[in-house]
Formats: C-alpha cells, structure tokens, sequence
C-alpha cells in the first residue's frame, strides 16, 4: 500500500508569497495538502487537470497550520473535506481530528508544532520511502531560524522528530523538494 504525491505548485516567499500546493492520491482519496496562496489559482488547477484530477473530485483538504498563505485556496475543492490540528470540517460539521486520511492508509497526520503551535506534517508512505509536507522548513535554502516562529526550540524539536523518520523528500512550505541529505551540505 503506497501513495503517489505531486507537486501542483512549487512554494516561494520574497517580495510576495506562495505556497507549495501537493497532491496525494491513493485508492480513492485525492488529498490536496496546502491550498494556499499562489499567483494564480490556475497554477493549482492547471496541473491537477494535467493529471486527470478535477477540483470537484478531491476528497480531502490538509491545512498545514491556520496561515493564509497555505489555506486560502480551500473553496476551490467543494467537495473536500478539510483537516488541520484540531479537527475535520465538512459544512458546518466541526468533527473529531484524526490522524488518519479514510480511504488512504499511507498517509497520516503529525503534530509538528513550532513555526506556529498549530502545525502539522503530512506523512505519505510511497513506494520510494516515506514524503512529508511539512512547513517546519520554508525550503532547503533556510532560512536556519524561522523568522516567523512562535517557538524555534519547539520547532528544531520537531525537526528532528521528522528527520528521525527517515523521509526521503521533504516538501517545505515554500520551495522544491528536497532530500534531508540536502540539508547538511
Ligand atoms: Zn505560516
Ligand atoms: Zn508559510
């Protein structure tokens, strides 16, 4: 049992601002995780058409952390239900948090808390290893020090959590993917 993952959109922040947008699919469930900020929305829609995904068909929405740089997207997937830290939201249904996606045993959720206390990583099992969405880096540049964190303690903590798990790519917040070996040269 494996997911497939696809970057719609590759995440930067200078002078404006985007987040990287992913796509997971496994089975039936089609994850979107980071709607955020881009552009354009068609630089998110357009590569989901590409891979034979409509908006409509996307079953789940993953929210990084509260930011708007990585939520506000989120109405162009009607159908989707949405996740973050503290719950599951479909209409007006505030339900229980899970760390589990229905449909999709490889990927699960991880409290990463740090660049804000609300942060989660996505943990996708694929057949090359295990993937994460996370937006404890903003990309393999750096910056070191999160200048927006609530907590760099708590967020090196995390860091090393994920690490710890031997990811073979990271997806940062806002840059490409990266191998962790990246990180140390
Ligand atoms: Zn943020
Ligand atoms: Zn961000």
């Amino acid at each position: 049992m494996t997911a497939t993952v696809n970057v719609l959109t590759n995440g930067y922040a200078d002078e404006r601002v985007a987040s990287s947008v992913v796509l997971v699919r496994e089975n039936d469930a089609v994850i979107i995780v980071d709607p955020g900020m881009v552009a354009n929305r068609d630089l998110i829609l357009d590569p989901l058409h590409e891979l034979g995904v409509h908006a409509l068909e996307v079953t789940d929405v993953i929210f990084s952390h509260h930011h708007p740089d990585h939520t506000l997207n989120a109405a162009l997937f009607l159908n989707a239900r949405c996740h973050d830290v503290w719950a599951i939201y479909v209409d007006d249904d505030w339900g229980d948090r899970t760390d589990v996606i229905e449909g999709a045993p490889s990927v699960s959720l991880l409290d990463t808390p740090g660049h804000t206390h609300e942060d989660i990583s996505t943990l996708i099992e694929t057949v090359d290893g295990l993937v994460v969405c996370t937006h404890l880096w903003w990309s393999v540049e750096g910056p070191a020090v999160d200048p927006r964190a609530v907590d760099q303690e708590l967020l090196e903590a995390s860091r090393v959590t994920v690490l710890a798990l031997n990811p073979v790519q990271i997806i940062p917040g806002h840059g490409a993917a990266f191998s962790p070996n990246d990180l140390a040269r």
